[in-house]
């Protein structure tokens, strides 16, 4: 089916899908790095200031980009009227899965967030699960109006020989699915082109494009939560991995005498990081069952055990960070999840954990913001942008 059979066919979606090939750079440096003028863009796309013309005249035409008012050129001084994309003209949905809760948001394209919900999932079923993410859907966009693209990540322990996004059957060991053609089934329910994701994958697309990574060509990513998750972009690529190397990656020795983790590795970063390491040692402690957030507000407050357990964690983290710097040369890391939050609490863990790994740790700059659900599903909406402007998956 065609994208503008679904959506009536509005004019800038027939508009977006009849651009020439050569001008694909430009507007994906204008949705990228937002306004600006044709002098600084026609040397970012390496084009000719008349090339550049020629090519965005039709675009400027046909409302897919505008000029703004004018500016002075803070190249050469002139006049300008500086270009950007007309970004509220389409619309995409981005949905996060967890084992238990669906978050999904509505974005532009400029990832700005216009709408977003989240829901308990109703029963782990495909079919239960596409057809309550297709209601969730249908009650956003009736907000924001319909979207051309949707992206959807799967994160925790999802797992295929291939790629998430090279593969048509997904298994998940935490949803119970296998083999299930989780794109095709949300593209039919949606009536849109859907991509499958990674999501820590998606969430360093959306940091790439729209965050703390922007400009950075070299950087990682450590996302951590029910799994250990992990990207990497080098020369601003991503370095392409099967689901099968990520895992590993989350099951990397720390600690030969450390605590054992649910697949039975002793000291595996798995066995210290993740929302139910930290939550069983947390509970063993107190002897009840503490939420993530609860642990860490005890071990800020001083508590003995949540704060050995949080430390721990971030130590984990931070030798993890030291492992990825000391092998791939980069010295910016992302940290993401909740894993992130532990790490903030303890700072000095976490960079005793890189020291412990690298000489250096002060050459390392790591970012990590709060944690929220909503970033990670605004990244499942990135993945729908970029295979949306790029024409990848
Ligand atoms: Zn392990």
């Amino acid at each position: 089916m065609s994208i503008t059979d679904d959506l009536g066919g509005r004019p800038e979606v027939q508009a977006w899908r009849s651009v020439p090939r050569p001008a694909w750079p430009i507007l994906r440096e204008l949705v990228i790095h937002g306004p600006q003028s044709r002098t600084a863009l026609a040397r970012k796309v390496g084009l000719s200031g008349a090339s550049l013309t020629r090519l965005t005249k039709p675009l400027v035409e046909s409302g897919l980009i505008a000029e703004r008012d004018i500016a002075y050129d803070p190249v050469n001084g002139r006049p300008t009227r500086p270009l950007e994309v007309v970004a509220d003209s389409l619309r995409f949905l981005g949905v996060k899965l967890t084992a238990d809760r669906a978050y999904a948001v509505v974005t532009n394209l400029r990832a700005d967030v216009i709408a977003e919900d989240e829901a308990a999932l109703t029963g782990l079923a495909p079919a239960t699960v596409v057809a309550q993410l297709g209601e969730i859907a249908d009650a956003l966009l009736a907000r924001t109006g319909p979207a051309v693209a949707a992206g959807i990540t799967l994160g925790g322990d999802a797992h295929s020989p291939a790629r998430l996004d090279e593969t048509e059957l997904v298994d998940s060991g935490q949803l119970g699915w296998e083999r299930v053609p989780v794109r095709r089934l949300i593209g039919e329910r949606l009536g849109i082109p859907c991509v499958v994701k990674n999501d820590v994958t998606a969430l360093a697309y959306s940091h790439q494009w729209f965050g703390a990574a922007r400009g950075v060509s070299d950087f990682a990513i450590v996302g951590i939560g029910a799994g250990i998750g992990y990207a990497l972009f080098l020369h601003d690529r991503e370095v392409r991995a099967t689901e099968a190397d990520l895992g590993e990656f989350g099951h990397q020795i720390l600690d030969p005498g450390g605590p054992v983790c649910p697949a039975g590795h002793r000291g595996c970063a798995s066995s210290y990081a993740t929302t139910r390491a930290v939550l069983r040692a947390a509970g063993q402690g107190l002897r009840r069952s503490p939420s993530y957030p609860e642990v860490l507000r005890l071990a800020e407050a001083g508590d003995p055990v949540c704060a050995a357990v949080v430390r721990e964690a971030a130590w984990a983290l931070g030798m993890m960070i030291g492992n990825v710097a000391n092998s791939t040369m980069v010295k910016t890391v992302i940290v993401a999840g909740e894993g992130g939050d532990a790490a903030r609490v303890a700072r000095a863990d976490l960079e005793r954990g890189v020291a412990t790994r690298r000489r250096d740790h002060a050459s390392v700059t790591i970012l990590s913001q709060p944690h929220h659900f909503a970033d990670w599903a605004r990244g499942a909406a990135v993945a729908a942008i970029r295979s949306y402007i790029e024409g990848t998956d």
